[in-house]
Parts: structure tokens; sequence; C-alpha cells
């Protein structure tokens, strides 16, 4: 379902060209739940940036669920991400002036749902990563836990093919990464793809397949025993 071919990705740093991506492949099937690492600055954001359709190749294929992203709109891109993908984030990105609640259905707003079913749908998703009782609260009410429980649940609501998470564990202790994980396992277990940037060890063996970035080429792809949280 998302196809990578010999994905190459520069930037112009205005002195000179720094060759980020080097000729990735990689092919993730529905279902997955992958992990990529690799030390500061190999690409791993730069590559999560361009499945996210946040960023642009500069050569290569990328099929996302069998269509080809390649020099798309602003308007098309944003249609593409909010029908295929949700994003997870190291800093949560909660909107500071909206509630729980409001934060979650944020994305169904962009997709003209009317308020009623926004809201009740952003409910169901509050109480699936069991925040139902925090619907009211503003994120700096939250902890870091329960702001990433919002992020998830807002990630989830337009049911997106894909989950994209850059080190959605960077910001936590190593209880909340463990409670994180297992929300994310859940939530793979149902169905949902999911790749994961991290630098944790512990955090990409709780995946089934790990992907290792190394100055811009895949050093290491291998399906993985995942460490099952219970
Ligand atoms: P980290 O573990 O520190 O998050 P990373 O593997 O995610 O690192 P990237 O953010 O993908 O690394 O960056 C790869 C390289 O590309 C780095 O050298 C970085 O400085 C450079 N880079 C990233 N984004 C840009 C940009 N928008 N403009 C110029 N250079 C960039
Ligand atoms: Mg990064």
């Amino acid at each position: 379902m998302l196809v990578i071919k010999d994905l190459n990705k520069s930037y112009d740093t205005g002195k000179s060209k720094l060759h980020v991506l080097k000729g990735i492949n990689l092919i993730i099937g529905e279902g997955e739940f992958v992990s990529i690492m690799g030390s500061s600055g190999s690409g791993k954001s730069t590559l999560l940036n361009i499945i996210g359709i946040l960023d642009e190749k500069d050569s290569g294929v990328y099929d996302l669920d069998g269509i080809p992203i390649e020099h798309l709109s602003e308007i098309k891109a944003a249609e593409y991400r909010s029908k295929f993908l949700g994003f997870i984030f190291q800093s949560f990105n909660l909107i500071g002036y909206k509630n729980a609640l409001e934060n979650v259905a944020l994305p169904l707003y962009y997709q003209d749902v009317p308020r009623k079913e926004r809201n009740k749908r952003a409910m169901e998703y509050l109480d699936k990563v069991g925040l139902a009782d925090w619907a009211t609260h503003m994120p700096n009410e939250l902890s870091g836990g329960q702001k990433q429980r919002v992020a998830i649940a807002r990630a989830l609501i337009t049911d997106p093919k894909v989950i994209l998470a850059d080190e959605p564990t960077g910001a936590l202790d190593s209880k909340t990464t463990y409670d994180i994980m297992k929300l994310l396992q859940e939530i793979n277990n149902n169905g949902k793809t999911i790749i994961v940037v991290t630098h944790e060890p512990d955090v990409a063996a709780e995946t089934k397949r790990n992907v290792i970035l190394k100055d811009g080429i895949i050093e290491s792809d291998e399906f993985i025993t995942q460490r099952v949280l219970a």
C-alpha cells in the first residue's frame, strides 16, 4: 500500500547541497507496525515527512494506496493527508486554546462534518484512549502522556490508512512511554498501519519491523519478534 522506490531528497542550504535520502527502497503493507531508527541527521524525519506529504521528494517513486504522490498542489496534498494519514508528534502539537474534545474533533471540522457528529465521534475516540473524563480539560491541564493520548485520538478520528509518528515518546518518561506504546500496539492489532520514528531501542522492539537509516540509505530492514506489552 506504500511503495517507495529509489527515492532521493536533497536540501539546498545556499552554499552547498545536502543529499539527505540516497535511493530509499521501502514497501510497507497494510497492518504493518514499522519503526525507523538511525542516528541524528540520518534522514528519519525527512523520510517520514515525505511519506506524510509534508515534504516533497526530488526523484524516485512514492505511491500511497496506489496513488503516485507527485507534484501535488497544496490543496491536493492537504486532501490526501486528511484522507490517508494521521500524525503524531513528539511535542503533541495540540491547540492550546481548545479543550481535549475540540482538539480531537478538529480534523472532522476540516472535512465539513457537522458539529454534533464531530463531538459525538471525538467523545468515542477520547474514550478509546482512556480520556472520556477529560474532554473539557485544556491541554495545559493535561500530563504529557494524556496530551499524547489526545493527539493519538485526533490522529485516529478520520480513520486514516496510516499513522505516522515522529518520536511520539521522545518527551515522555519510561512508564508513560510504556503506556503509549501499549496503546499503539492495540491500535495496530486492530489493523492500523503505523510507522514510528524513534531513537529508543525499547520502543523499536515493541514494533514488528525495524528499519535503520544510516547517512541517507537503509542500512538494515528486518521483521522482528515484537515485545508485546501486557
Ligand atoms: P534527528 O534524530 O535529530 O531528528 P533525523 O534523522 O530526523 O534526525 P532529519 O531531520 O531528517 O534527520 O535531517 C536530515 C538532514 O537534513 C540533517 O542534516 C538536517 O540538518 C537536514 N535538513 C532537514 N530538514 C532540512 C531543511 N528543511 N532544510 C535544510 N536542511 C534540512
Ligand atoms: Mg528527526
